[in-house]
């Protein structure tokens, strides 16, 4: 039994491919480790409760028919109805930075960008025109050039805002949203986060993750696509630089023609007979996180808090890297899904908090002492978290939460890199004729980015000969 192709892993690329290649009448399988789909943007049960993890918020917010906007083109490519996804979008998030004088400045934005653009002009009212310069300039999602990605988006802001304060906090959640690098991004990856954050907007699925997860998998098994789940990838197969198959954890073999693989850069080259690198190979990504979910006993609007999402930084200078210690209390993300406009308000209301943290400190615990340093973290970040938002604390019924440990665990992206490899290969092309990457290490990060991706690489490969590039 031969497939036409074989897809590494179940999460947002893998599916968007999965459903490309089935609709074109392709034998396909998606092969997942796990017992559940998702990767990085997935779902559990702890406490009798549903927790997700990944999403935050749906980038790339387009109302129903926008025309030439990456969700009207994904939703088109994987014939999924805009109104299937019941998107509502975000009230109104803020990105919050504390001066070195005790103040705190708080910039609101919508899905409306004149909310931004008025707030450039409250808090700094002599950038208005440097920023409308700024946003005139932003490299677009296609045609990016390769200076454009050789350029520091710091650099190129301090082309247009003369303010430190205001290049920074514009630096927040774009870093925030994507950026795989410490501290900074390339001018083309800053233009693309910029607009699908600012100039598009956020939204949620109604449902959250699960429900836009049950749509794409009901998608993919609709156009005859195979999904088998706790069927790890131990190797790809080839011959004469061609690939030929895969071997699964259990040692059985597929035959195919390609495989599209999400596993990400340097663990697709491990599953290919490449040495393993090692914790130090800078290929490896050291951006991630310890986030926790917390169930309030209320909605945060009953305690006066309105704001969708805050990206927040506690200092002049935003300390987007990995920290020297377990987690970084001063800057993080606060979300609370009730605050997107709901037609139905949620059950249980919950806040989730976000901070980058430690692979090496969580990596190395012990299991004894793991919960315990998990919690006493997990406070360290709400302490600052809370003087950003609200007391979450005292309206907490229930708490999990999870480390880059867990990250590594349920995703196999080596160092629990949330955004992947710094090094990315934007044409999916590996050293393997047959073999593509998709998703997070083909360039294209968050749920709407690997979707695109999984869709381009599957669009590419139909072209292409049997043994061809992918
Ligand atoms: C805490 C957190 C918050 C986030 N917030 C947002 C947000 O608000 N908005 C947003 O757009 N994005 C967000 N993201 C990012 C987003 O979830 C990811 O960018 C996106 O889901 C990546 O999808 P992917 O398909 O590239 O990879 P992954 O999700 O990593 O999928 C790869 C899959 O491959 C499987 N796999 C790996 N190796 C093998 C193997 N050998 N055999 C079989 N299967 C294998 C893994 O188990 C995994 O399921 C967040 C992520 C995290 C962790």
């Amino acid at each position: 039994m031969r497939y036409d192709a074989l897809i590494i892993g179940a999460g947002m690329s893998g599916l968007a491919a999965g459903i490309r290649l089935a609709q074109a009448g392709k034998r396909v399988a998606i092969l997942e480790r796990h017992y559940l789909w998702g990767g990085l943007n997935s779902f559990y049960k702890r406490g009798g409760r549903r927790f997700e993890t990944g999403l935050h918020a749906l980038t790339n917010f387009a109302a129903k028919g926008t025309p030439n906007m990456p969700l009207t083109r994904i939703l088109r490519q994987l014939r999924i109805p805009h109104e299937a996804l019941r998107l509502a979008p975000q009230r109104r998030s803020i990105t919050a930075l504390r001066t070195s004088a005790g103040d705190t400045l708080r910039m609101s934005y919508s899905n409306d960008m004149a909310l931004l653009r008025s707030e450039v002009a409250r808090l700094f009212p002599s950038e208005s025109a440097g920023f409308e310069r700024l946003v005139a300039a932003l490299p677009g999602y296609s045609g990016s050039s390769e200076s454009d990605y050789a350029q520091s988006a710091r650099a190129r802001l301090a082309d247009f805002v003369r303010d430190p304060l205001l290049a920074e906090m514009l630096m927040i959640a774009p870093l925030f949203y994507g950026s795989p690098t410490e501290n900074d991004m390339s001018w083309a990856e800053y233009g693309i986060l910029f607009r699908s954050i600012h100039l598009e907007g956020m939204a949620r699925p109604e449902g959250g993750i699960k429900a836009l997860l049950d749509l794409l998998i009901a998608r993919f098994e609709q156009e005859g696509g195979e999904l088998r789940m706790k069927s790890g990838v131990a190797a790809v197969m080839h011959d004469d630089g061609k690939v030929r198959g895969v071997r699964l954890d259990d040692g059985s073999e597929l035959e195919c023609e390609r495989v599209l693989s999400s596993a990400g850069l340097v663990e697709t080259e491990a599953l290919c007979g490449r040495s393993v690198a090692s914790e130090e190979d800078a290929r490896i990504g050291r951006l991630s996180f310890l986030e926790s979910c917390c169930v309030l006993d209320r909605a945060p609007q009953a305690l006066g808090h309105d704001v969708t999402i805050v990206f927040y930084s506690d200092g002049e200078r935003f300390r987007y890297e990995r920290p020297e210690v377990p987690v970084e209390p001063r800057c993080g993300v606060i979300t609370c899904p009730s605050n997107y406009e709901l037609r139905e308000p949620d059950r249980e209301p919950f806040a989730r908090v976000t901070c980058p943290a430690n692979y090496g400190y969580w990596k190395g615990l012990s299991e004894e002492s793991y919960a315990a340093e998990k919690a006493r973290a997990v406070d360290t970040m709400l302490d600052t978290a809370e003087t950003f938002s609200f007391p979450i604390r005292p309206h907490t019924v229930f708490r999990d939460s999870f480390t880059p440990r867990t990250i590594e665990r349920y995703t196999g992206h080596r160092g629990g890199a949330v955004y992947g490899s710094p090094r990315k290969s934007r044409d999916g092309l590996t050293a393997l004729r047959g073999l593509a990457l998709i998703g997070t290490d083909q360039g294209l990060v968050g749920v709407i980015g690997a979707m695109l991706s999984g869709i381009t690489i599957a669009n590419r490969s139909l072209l292409e000969p049997a043994g061809g590039a992918a």
